[in-house]
Parts: C-alpha cells; sequence; structure tokens
C-alpha cells in the first residue's frame, strides 16, 4: 500500500470538534487506498502552558524532565485521534515517541533525529491497522529518556517519517491555506503559492516565514520528500494548498517569489578594532559561545583612523535578534576585559527590521538587487546593512519603515500577478 503522511498542527487539533474534523480528512485518504501515518502536535496553547509550569516550578530546570513534561501535549492529541477514528470504525492505534522508536539524540530540548525504524508500524500495517496516529516533537535518547526536537518540531517529524517511509507525499494541514508571496496581513495583495522550491522555502522559513520549522525544510530538500501545506478549516483535495519540491517541478518563472521579514532585529557595530589577522574570530568566537545568533556581518574602514595612526583599524557590524543585545554586549565587553581585542565603542541599535527578497531565478537574472534597492529608495527607504546569497538580498532598515518596504517590494517584484 502506498503511504501518506498527514501532520495537524496545534489549531487543527485545537479540541474535540478540530480532531473531529481531522479524523474525516483521514478518513478520506484511507478510503483513496493509503495506509496513513498521522503525525500531530499538541492542541494550540498546550505546549506554551506546559512550558510555563515547567518554568515557574524551576527556574534551572533539569532538561530531562521539561522534556517528559512538554511533550506530553502531542501524547493527549495522539489518543484522542486515535480513539475518534475508531469510533468512526478505522483501525487506527497512537505511537508516543518511544514506541516508535523515534531514535534521537540526547540533546534534551532541541534534540536531532538517528534513526526511525519501519518495523514496528509495518507490522501493525500488516495486521490490518490503517492509520498510524504518531505524537511529533518527541523522541527518545540512546540512555532511554524522552527528548523533544524544538519548538514547531513536529513538522520535522512529519517530513521524517515521509522519508522513512517513502511516502507518496507528506500534507502539512494547518491554518493557513498555503505559502504566501508574502504575509497577507502586510498586504492584501499577497498571493498563495501553488509551487515552490525546497531552496526558497528555505530561505522563506529561515528569514520568518513562519509557516514551517525550518529544520523540517532542510529534511525535505535532503530526501526530496514533496512537502504540501494547506488548511485543515477548508474543503481540500489533491490541488490545495501549496507544494513544496524539487526546481525542476517548478513551470512558474519569476525572477523573486517572496518577500520575507523579521521584525525583530539588532544591528551592534563596534567602532575602531584593530584591523589584523584573527580579529574575526576573536569577536565571533565569543558571541557564538554566549549563544548569540549573528546574522548580517559586515566589516569595513573605520572613519575614526586618522593619518597619525599608523595602525589599521575597522568597524565591525552585525545583526542579531534584538532580545540577544543585552547578551551579545556582555560578551563583547568581557572579551575586551579579557584582552582578546580593543574597540573604541560599542553602538548598538535596536530599532531595525530584515527584509528580504528569494527567488532561484536570481541565479541567472541580473539587475535584482539594482531593482530591489530603487524601489526602496523610491519610498525614502534608508538601507543600513546589506546581505545577498546566491537566491536571497536581504535589507537591514529601521523598523518603522518595514510594512511599507515590503508593500514596496511585493509591487516592484510585480508578485501579485501569477
Ligand atoms: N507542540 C510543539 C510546539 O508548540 C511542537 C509543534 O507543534 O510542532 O512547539
Ligand atoms: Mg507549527
Amino acid at each position: 500500500m502506498p503511504v501518506l503522511v498527514m501532520k495537524f498542527g496545534g489549531t487543527s487539533v485545537a479540541d474535540l470538534a478540530r480532531i473531529e474534523n481531522a479524523a474525516k480528512k483521514i478518513q478520506s485518504e484511507v478510503a483513496r487506498g493509503y495506509d496513513v501515518i498521522v503525525i500531530v502536535s499538541a492542541m494550540s496553547g498546550k505546549t506554551n502552558e506546559l512550558i510555563g509550569w515547567v518554568e515557574t516550578t524551576s527556574k534551572l530546570y533539569d532538561a530531562r524532565e521539561y522534556d517528559a513534561v512538554v511533550a506530553s501535549g502531542e501524547n493527549v492529541t495522539a489518543g484522542l485521534l486515535a480513539l475518534r477514528l475508531q469510533v468512526m470504525g478505522i483501525p487506527a492505534r497512537s505511537w508516543q515517541g518511544w514506541q516508535v522508536p523515534i531514535n534521537t539524540t540526547s540533546a534534551h530540548g532541541s534534540a536531532r533525529f538517528v534513526a526511525i525504524p519501519r518495523a514496528n508500524i509495518v507490522q501493525k500495517f500488516g495486521e490490518g491497522f490503517k492509520v498510524a496516529v504518531v505524537a511529533g516533537f518527541q523522541g527518545v535518547s540512546p540512555e532511554g529518556r524522552i527528548t523533544t526536537l524544538g519548538r514547531g518540531g513536529s513538522d520535522t517529524t512529519a517530513v521524517a517519517f515521509a522519508a522513512a517511509f517513502d511516502a507518496e507525499r507528506c500534507d502539512i494541514y494547518t491554518d493557513v491555506d498555503g505559502v504566501y508571496t508574502t504575509d497577507p496581513r502586510i498586504t492584501d495583495k499577497a498571493r498563495k503559492l501553488d509551487r515552490i522550491a525546497y531552496e526558497e522555502m528555505l530561505e522563506l522559513a529561515s528569514l520568518g516565514a513562519k509557516v514551517l520549522q525550518t529544520r523540517s525544510v532542510e529534511l525535505a530538500m535532503r530526501y526530496k520528500v514533496r512537502l504540501r501545506v494547506l488548511s485543515s478549516f477548508e474543503d481540500t483535495d489533491e490541488n490545495s494548498g501549496t507544494l513544496v519540491c524539487d526546481e525542476d517541478e517548478i513551470m512558474e518563472s519569476k525572477v523573486v517569489s517572496g518577500v520575507a521579514y523579521s521584525r525583530d532585529e539588532a544591528k551592534m557595530t563596534l567602532v575602531k578594532v584593530e584591523d589584523r589577522p584573527g580579529i574575526a574570530a576573536a569577536i565571533f568566537g565569543p558571541l557564538a559561545d554566549a549563544g548569540v545568533n549573528v546574522d548580517m556581518i559586515v566589516q569595513n574602514i573605520s572613519e575614526l583612523d586618522s593619518p597619525t595612526d599608523k595602525r589599521a583599524h575597522t568597524d565591525m557590524t552585525f545583526s542579531c535578534p534584538v532580545n540577544q543585545t543585552a547578551r551579545a554586549q556582555k560578551a563583547m565587553e568581557d572579551a575586551r576585559a579579557a584582552g582578546l581585542f580593543t574597540y573604541a565603542s560599542l553602538v548598538v541599535d535596536t530599532d531595525v527590521a530584515k527584509v528580504s527578497v528569494v527567488g532561484i531565478g536570481m541565479r541567472s537574472h541580473a539587475g535584482v538587487a539594482a531593482k530591489m534597492f530603487a524601489s526602496l529608495a523610491a519610498e525614502n527607504v534608508n538601507i543600513k546593512v546589506i546581505a545577498t546569497s546566491e537566491i536571497k538580498i536581504s535589507v537591514l532598515i529601521d523598523r518603522k519603515y518595514m510594512e511599507l518596504a515590503v508593500q514596496a517590494l511585493h509591487d516592484a517584484f510585480d508578485l501579485e500577478k501569477a
């Protein structure tokens, strides 16, 4: 029997009525002849509540107990959905991570898959079960303890199962009907995409689009899992939603496919650090050790250099999430106190946002950057930092212009039209 993986996110299993709705969608796929593996999230809000209970009980909690508590949300939905399917006459059972077993590393709170043996679930399908309802987001460590994968991890569970079972497709049911050219809350011209390439989705997810966990897209790309994002709140068929797939399967050839943004960025500049071999390592090593997620980096010659000062200097600018600025600042001050390097001052700008355009078409088209900068200039938006990759251009701008910039770029690259 062909295998289909279906994943239901928190809002799609938010209460018993939503669970029944999910069961009906599963029923139609069983009727089409699939053996179905269903991955479920916790009911919406549940994981936050569980995390809150852990943090209230113990500030410096034992990560193994955190995982034991936080994984339980998915267990509840898996059991309830299996029960609902049984009531509808569909042979189904629930699976917790350790029962499959979903083997992960022992990095509690951010574990990674090691292996998902098929034997137990395959045997149950052989015995006549039609649906395996698997608790997402969790696994078991080599030590036999419950692990979790990090927030949004059920998407990654779903893709991992699709890869392990050679599923025909992995359908991610959520509360939006697909992947859009940009956030529809920012412009009503945002358009749902029928298809998007893995690489583009990966950039969009890591640049701030929240529809899929970034790791799930990485995994889908690596194992060529056809991934579909669709709404559990609508009637759907084989053509609904957005298919995330190989670029060969994409006819539509736009240079830019989407505009992403990330609101809560900060820009930090170390003014006048020595320009010598090892300086970047001396700065970014301590930042990494402090757990600061540095994104864009720019190094330029310091305006402060005087003709009489023989030593060369440089300014080093980087961006990071705004809630990590205090940590970054402390790491820099400590590194300076430890004699790793010197600087004249550290300038922190916490009112910036990142706006990016993404598209595989950029590989073969010149002029995308020029067009992007021109349309921001036309709106009088000042660009503070620029970073590019093969298929993306990001700019850091004042946060108050973020919406304006997204709208302007969406217009400039004609994303409204298919
Ligand atoms: N329930 C977990 C979370 O809220 C995992 C998931 O839903 O993907 O992060
Ligand atoms: Mg999610």
